[in-house]
């Protein structure tokens, strides 16, 4: 599941295909990633629309650009661009990955262009033929930063950290622990006043309650542990 301001996106069985919901309405956009992709942008289009007509506009003159684009979009919606670690020379900004627990830096090159240490930019990225980002090479990350200065969005900031995660992570970022599926307590609608309980028997804490209730209202379901409660609502 996605969250993009007031709503939420995700694939619905019982449509079945991708729905945008807010508390008012919901859309539905079909199959695949097709689907999935209208969502998106419906939902970025109705919250922000400042930044759906700038990216709109950039793929009115590069239509190539409009994978990379949206991506970009959702990045600096999510708070996702970072201010850049003052320690680190050369860098412009950090850029969080939506899929781990991790960043991609940008960084001025001496020929004052920005390079991203991401695998994209590293492949090449994508290349326009004219201004104002001709030149450049860019990746999701890059037109996200890019969309920030042309917004004047504020870069979220962030505390620097001493080590970069490739270095300090020593070895692949393998994600959140997932439950196992055949715990789950699936099919099966929860009363969201019942007391609140994950299907491990656990209670839930106080603190814990308000991210429960979302989840329940959201799956149907409750969580079967707490560490799958937090895993969903940090991984929004
Ligand atoms: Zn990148």
């Amino acid at each position: 599941m996605k969250h993009i301001g007031a709503y939420a996106i995700w694939y619905d069985t019982a449509v079945p295909g991708w729905v945008a919901v807010n508390d008012k309405q919901q859309h539905s956009f079909g199959n695949g990633t097709r689907g999935e992709r209208a969502a998106i942008r419906h939902a970025l289009r109705a919250e922000f629309p400042q930044v759906a007509a700038a990216v709109e506009h950039l793929c009115t003159h590069f239509p190539e650009a409009a994978s990379r684009g949206w991506a970009a979009a959702e990045l600096l919606i999510l708070g996702y661009v970072l201010t850049p670690d003052p320690t680190e020379p050369g860098e412009v900004a950090r850029v969080r990955s939506q899929r781990q627990g991790r960043w991609y830096r940008l960084l001025q090159q001496t020929d004052g262009r920005l390079a991203c240490d991401c695998p994209d930019y590293a492949q090449g990225g994508l290349a326009l033929a004219s201004p104002p980002l001709a030149n450049q090479l860019l990746c999701k990350h890059l037109l996200a930063y890019f969309l920030a200065g042309h917004l004047a969005w504020p870069l979220t900031a962030t505390t620097p950290v001493p080590l970069h995660p490739k270095r300090s992570m020593a070895g692949r970022f393998r994600g959140r622990a997932v439950t196992a599926v055949g715990h789950y307590n699936s099919h099966r609608l929860i009363n969201s006043q019942a007391a609140a309980r994950y299907g491990n028997g656990q209670p839930v804490l106080p603190a814990h309650q308000t991210h429960y209730k979302s989840f329940v209202a959201f799956t149907q379901q409750r969580p079967f542990s707490q560490e799958k409660l937090l895993s969903w609502s940090l991984g929004r």
